[in-house]
């Protein structure tokens, strides 16, 4: 099973493909993630994402496709994928298509959640997630059952990301609007794109996404 979940900052792409990813057993790839992880080992790549993160904007194609594909090329992504945050151009659409084809693979879906500018910024200023095992949470949506203790691993270390603000959300969601949603027309043309209305509670969409990967 091959998923591309999209949409804009804070439409539930990270929640869904965490939980996708333990219905499935198949690995949750976000580039946003890999980038973090990155930052803070300070490689080189790190770096040069950094500079681009903090303002909002994309990282070069080059080297997110190239960081990605080495992802994808681990044993772990050999029999499925969530892919979370990537493709967001439509170069890195096509060097997708490219890298699986290779294998002889294909994505299955493409699953856009969509969501009102509002209610995005709404839940971004909530958002935060557990410092040590990454899950992740809203302080209004979706709390930890105990408060300021993970109900996955029990950590009471969060973080907030701090391009969450207001200003640097302003700029990605002009990349959004600019360069990503660009390429749904690119799997809308394929045959392979689905909507879901992204702002219906996290438990009505989780449902909505299962029955459209039912049988997968
Ligand atoms: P993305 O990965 O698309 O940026 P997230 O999955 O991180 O979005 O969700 C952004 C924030 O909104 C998180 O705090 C999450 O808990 C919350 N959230 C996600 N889906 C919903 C929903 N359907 N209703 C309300 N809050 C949601
Ligand atoms: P969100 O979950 O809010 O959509 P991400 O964690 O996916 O945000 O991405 C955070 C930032 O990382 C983006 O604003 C961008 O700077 C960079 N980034 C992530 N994925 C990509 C990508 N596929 N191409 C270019 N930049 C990316
Ligand atoms: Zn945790």
């Amino acid at each position: 099973m091959r998923i591309i979940l999209l949409g804009p900052p804070g439409a539930g792409k990270g929640t869904h493909a965490g939980t996708i990813s333990q219905l499935k057993n198949v690995p949750h790839v976000a580039s946003g993630d890999l980038f973090r992880k990155h930052q803070q080992d300070q490689t080189e790549l790190g770096v040069l994402a950094a500079s681009f993160m903090s303002k909002g904007e994309l990282v070069p194609d080059e080297v997110t496709i190239s960081m990605v594909e080495q992802r994808l090329g681990e044993p772990d992504c050999g029999q499925g994928i969530i892919l979370d945050g990537f493709p967001r151009t439509t170069e890195q659409a096509k060097a997708l298509d490219i890298m699986l084809k290779e294998k002889d693979l294909r994505i299955n879906h493409v699953i856009q959640l969509e969501v009102n500018e509002e209610e995005i910024v709404e839940r971004l200023s909530g958002r935060f997630s557990c410092t040590d095992c990454g899950m992740g949470y809203h302080e209004k949506f979706s709390a930890p059952a105990n408060k300021g203790i993970c109900d996955k691993c029990k950590s009471t270390n969060f973080t907030r990301r701090s391009d969450d603000s207001p200003k640097t959300l302003r700029n990605r969601l002009s990349a959004y609007k600019e360069q990503t949603a660009l390429i749904l027309p690119y799997y809308s043309t394929k045959g392979c794109l689905k909507s879901i209305d992204g702002m219906a509670e996290m438990d009505i969409v989780f449902d909505e996404i299962k029955k459209m990967i039912d049988g997968d």
